[in-house]
């Protein structure tokens, strides 16, 4: 404080990177002659809340600081409780001499996904289906406002990959396995952000205190890579590359994303963390690029396999590359003492810290964290609201792919079901169960068993919601062929899928149902009429199931407003979506898109049946 006085008082008490009537390269210039080496290394570090003490932000000029997944001050903690946080960390950056602000980011991949009571959109898979970008404008000004709400002025999304193969454990992160859809979802980065002032095409734009800045991830390929292994090797040519995973980049950076984290993916054997020619020469020079390029959690030290082997060669080949900010998160010393000692030998060029700083300060300061760096509560009212779960609910009908409707050929379509019947089953663990229903990157990093993680609608409430009074509605999550032939059920809604995972966590080589879904299936479809409604992160095996059954839906990871599966279900509303990734019969035909050749699936990209509507 004294010392930020002193300089004031120096400069007749006018600072001219803290007059906001400046011109924004004046403002950089200013700021950045007043900086010392310190000072600047610590704009570059981003640190996990947990070590972010305000001794550390002071002593080290921290310039970030991030939730890991599912990294929360205390379960269930309320907004308050998130700004007091953000705002206690914040007051530490302010009060170091020249007063930069921190920018705080979190993952908020599927609304603000770490918080209990946020309204969870579903995962981007189930979005590419609706084809929206209107849609997907409205659920990222909706997320903004609920990430504001806690304080937080940054998220880590969209997720831009194009994800090849489903064996990747992070596909649901993925809006398709073509990149054009994937072009158009990027619309969601003007919602998160606001829409781009014509004349400021190209550079950085958060508009406000409503918006957050936004993060295209993962550059580039991390959807590409070979049998769908995470974080591995993506082997294609360069058409291929450019063709195939780039073309999400240009509409992200042309609507200004305020950031870009880079891959911890290979492109033919050399980590993107390693890669100048791809993050200097055509990010950043190429497509002109001037926000910052963040690198994914430590990966630099990823560079290297086993990670860290070489902690110096990884520091000096990522900060080479052109990456600017280090998600460290926790080895912040490590960090900084390494990029001083190459600084100090001549390694590491003064040139590439400065560029690393002024695009991290374009991004702090044309967000308007200089003018406005504390939280308040205004937005506290957004978390969770009613007009974010209606378009939640929304998002989740326009997302479901109707795959089959009746039998065979020529048979009665099963849906939409009578909402006034007799007696109907609900079946399958995945009926009932929140924390299926939202996946990985729910309230933790894995996502949750169960229906407490957070509030929300399970399928299984929304199907009691919507039956008339006199229906009767009986659930069991693994009914023996007695108990349902003996129950003299008019019809039965089986709700199957895959547990919930996140990263590595999910790759898979089988792609099955899990236990015992199969065995559920067959129980009930043998006797009764019967829909499956399957919640997954990606296509699954389900060849050897639909000859058994009346209807088959694709409901994907829809989030806590299934409210809207039974809308559909029954009929408000017609089915739409329209499959976004290839549908395959069996693992044996994968990866079923090399070269754009589809082959022989079960139900072909593109491919979705529609429903017309009840009459009012
Ligand atoms: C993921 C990123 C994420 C980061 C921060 C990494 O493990 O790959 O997508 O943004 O963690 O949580």
């Amino acid at each position: 404080c004294t010392l930020a006085t002193a300089t004031a008082a120096a400069t007749g008490g006018y600072l001219k990177y803290k007059d906001p009537k400046q011109p924004l390269g004046a403002r950089i210039r200013d700021l950045m002659n007043r900086m010392t080496l310190q000072e600047k290394i610590g704009q570059m570090v981003q640190i996990e809340r947990t070590v972010a003490t305000p001794q550390v932000m002071k002593n080290y000029f921290i310039g970030s600081v991030l939730s890991g997944g599912g990294s929360v001050p205390s379960p269930k903690a309320k907004p308050e409780t998130w700004v007091n946080m953000v705002n206690e960390i914040q007051k530490a950056s302010l009060s170091t001499r020249l007063g930069i602000p921190m920018i705080y980011g979190i993952d908020a991949v599927h609304g603000h996904n770490n918080v209990y009571g946020a309204t969870i959109f579903p995962h981007n898979v189930g979005l590419g289906v609706t084809r929206d970008p209107k849609l997907l404008k409205r659920i990222g000004a909706a997320t903004a406002l609920e990430v504001r709400a806690t304080g937080i002025p940054y998220a880590f999304a969209p997720c831009i990959a194009v994800c090849r193969d489903p064996r990747w454990g992070r596909c649901y992160e993925s809006y398709s396995e073509d990149y054009r859809i994937v072009q158009q979802m990027t619309e969601i980065i003007p919602g998160l952000q606001g829409d781009l002032p014509t004349k400021r095409r190209g550079v950085p734009f958060v508009g406000g205190k409503s918006k957050v800045a936004a993060c295209a991830k993962h550059f580039v390929g991390d959807g590409g890579t070979v049998r769908g292994i995470d974080e591995n090797n993506t082997v294609i040519d360069r058409n291929g590359l450019f063709g195939i995973h780039m073309p999400g980049y240009y509409n992200a950076v042309n609507k200004g994303v305020a950031t870009v984290m880079v891959s911890y993916s290979a492109w033919n054997g050399l980590r993107m963390h390693a890669n100048k020619e791809l993050v200097t020469g055509f990010l950043k020079n190429k497509l002109k690029f001037r926000g910052f390029v963040i690198s994914d959690w430590q990966g630099i030290d990823r560079i290297t396999n086993p990670p860290h082997l070489n902690y110096s060669a990884s520091v000096y080949a990522g900060i080479s590359a052109g990456i600017d900010m280090i998600m460290v998160p926790y080895n912040y010393t490590e960090f900084i003492d390494e990029i001083n000692s190459q600084i100090k030998k001549k390694l590491i060029p003064m040139s590439r810290i400065d560029d690393a700083v002024k695009r991290i300060l374009r991004v702090k300061f044309t967000m308007g964290l200089f003018e406005e760096p504390l939280a308040d509560l205004s937005f506290a009212n957004q978390l969770g609201s009613k007009e974010h779960r209606e378009l939640a609910r929304e998002a989740v009908r326009k997302s479901l792919v109707l795959l089959k409707n009746g039998k065979k050929k020529g048979d009665k379509p099963l849906l939409p079901l009578p909402k006034k019947t007799g007696k109907i089953l609900v079946a399958g663990g995945h009926a009932d169960n929140l924390g299926y229903q939202c996946g990985g990157w729910t309230i933790t990093w894995q996502g949750l068993n169960g229906n407490d993680l957070t509030v929300g609608t399970t399928i299984l409430a929304a199907v009691k919601n919507t039956v008339a009074p006199t229906t009767q509605v009986v659930y069991n999550e693994n009914p023996d062929a007695n108990f349902v032939k003996s129950g003299k059920f008019d019809y039965a809604i089986v709700v199957v899928g895959e547990p919930p995972y996140a990263e590595m966590f999910g790759d898979s080589t089988n792609l099955t149902i899990s236990e015992p879904g199969p065995s559920t299936i067959g129980n009930v479809c043998g006797s009764v009429k019967c829909v499956v409604v399957v919640v997954s992160g990606r296509p699954v095996v389900m060849q050897p199931y639909v000859s058994k059954i009346d209807a088959l839906v694709a409901a994907w990871l829809p989030g806590t407003e299934c409210q809207g599966v039974a809308d559909a279900l029954f009929g408000d509303y017609g089915f739409t979506g329209k499959l976004a990734r290839t549908w395959f019969k069996s693992v044996k035909q994968l990866p079923m898109n090399i070269g754009d050749k589809y082959y022989d699936p079960l139900y072909p990209f593109g491919y979705g049946l529609t429903t017309k509507p009840n009459k009012l």
